[in-house]
């Protein structure tokens, strides 16, 4: 459960204090998703970092209940690591590299056309192929709230369909909850008649 309750945040700057969130206030329930909504600079990834305590609210409340998995706007996967090797880091730091956890990576891996490339290096693939191996990686500590920022930017239309409905099967069926930062007004007004 996520609650965000009349947050301000101020950056400082080189230009003096920039206001970039007043009085934000939302919740989220388990099933749900929420989208985010606005033109570039207008705080979107701001909100997420305030989510991960990455940063700390001028004033207001942030509350969450939850393991939280984070898929950062850049994807931030390591240059020396092979693909399966990204993917299985964070569970590995969480001592959480079952037989269970596998399986599901192999099964993404395989539903996203990456299992052929998990030896690969990431310089070997595309920004789609990329961005869909963040969102693997994002997936496979199974956190209970997903932070997804523009996670299908990179994706044609195609793989974003196929993409997007797999990870709104997994919020409604698992009881996830996630806030997904989006460009796109059509998805988030596909998400209306998705029930979320
Ligand atoms: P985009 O759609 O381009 O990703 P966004 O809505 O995610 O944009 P943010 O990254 O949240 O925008 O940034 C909002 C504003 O806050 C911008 O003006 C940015 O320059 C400023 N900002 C963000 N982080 C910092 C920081 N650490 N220090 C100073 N200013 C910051
Ligand atoms: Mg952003």
């Amino acid at each position: 459960i996520i609650e965000i309750k009349h947050v301000y945040k101020n950056f400082y700057t080189d230009d003096g204090e920039i206001s970039v969130l007043k009085d934000v206030n939302l919740t989220l329930q388990k099933g749900k998703i929420l989208a985010i909504l606005g033109p570039s600079g207008s705080g979107k990834s701001t909100i997420l970092n305030l989510l991960t305590n990455l940063i700390e609210p001028t004033s207001g409340e942030v509350k969450i209940d939850g393991k939280i998995g984070y898929m950062f706007q850049k994807d931030h996967l390591l240059e020396w690591r092979t693909i399966i090797d990204n993917i299985t880091l964070g569970l590995e730091i969480q001592h959480a590299k079952t037989q269970e956890s596998m399986q599901k990576i192999e099964r993404l891996l395989k539903m996203y056309d990456l299992w052929e490339f998990r030896s690969r290096f990431p310089k070997e693939l595309s920004g789609g192929m990329r961005q869909r191996v963040a969102l693997i990686r994002t997936l496979a500590t199974n956190p209970d709230i997903l932070l997804l920022d523009e996670p299908f930017s990179a994706l044609d239309y195609q793989t974003r369909l196929l993409v997007s409905d797999d990870i709104y099967k997994i919020i409604k069926n698992e009881h996830k909850e996630a806030v997904l930062v989006t460009h796109d007004i059509s998805e988030a007004i596909s998400l209306k008649w998705k029930h979320f």
